[in-house]
């Protein structure tokens, strides 16, 4: 990776609140309300597709989508709101670890030896890095 390690680690930065808006936005009842809990999915037979709701036991609960084919419901429903909050949080965790810091992380070489104490210093990107950029689709065109 060419991109200098302040400058990708910026890229993921905007990336992941990006993501985070987006899902903070959804969790949000037209109503204002914010809503927590795992969306889910159910089958209109009349409409011949799959709604997508927030599960409300004191209500009927309000569809965020509707789509036709089970495989989209089934992603859409596998990234709810909460669940991509969650993974936002984990991989900026990550990037507290691995992101512009002094540290240790396995790496191979240029012949393909994998060196489980490569040494990173500030600035430099290590692979964990380069993964979560991978993730949020840093392309080869950006670096
Ligand atoms: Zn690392």
């Amino acid at each position: 990776m060419t991109a200098q390690g302040g400058d990708l680690l910026a890229w993921l930065d905007r990336a992941i609140s990006e993501r985070e808006r987006w899902a903070t936005v959804a969790a949000v009842s037209p109503m204002g309300v914010p809503e927590g809990g795992a969306w889910q999915q159910r089958r209109d037979e009349h409409r011949g597709g799959y709604r997508i709701f927030r599960p409300d036991p004191e209500a009927t609960p309000e569809s965020v989508a509707f789509v036709f084919g089970e495989s989209a419901a089934m992603h859409i429903t596998l990234n709810d709101p909460d669940s991509v909050l969650r993974r936002c949080a984990a991989d900026r965790k990550l990037l507290e670890l691995h992101g512009d810091r002094c540290h240790s992380c396995p790496a191979k070489s240029a012949t393909g030896y994998l060196d489980e104490w490569t040494q990173f210093d500030y600035g430099d990107v290590c692979p964990v890095v380069e993964l979560l950029a991978d993730s949020y689709g840093w392309t080869e065109g950006e670096r």
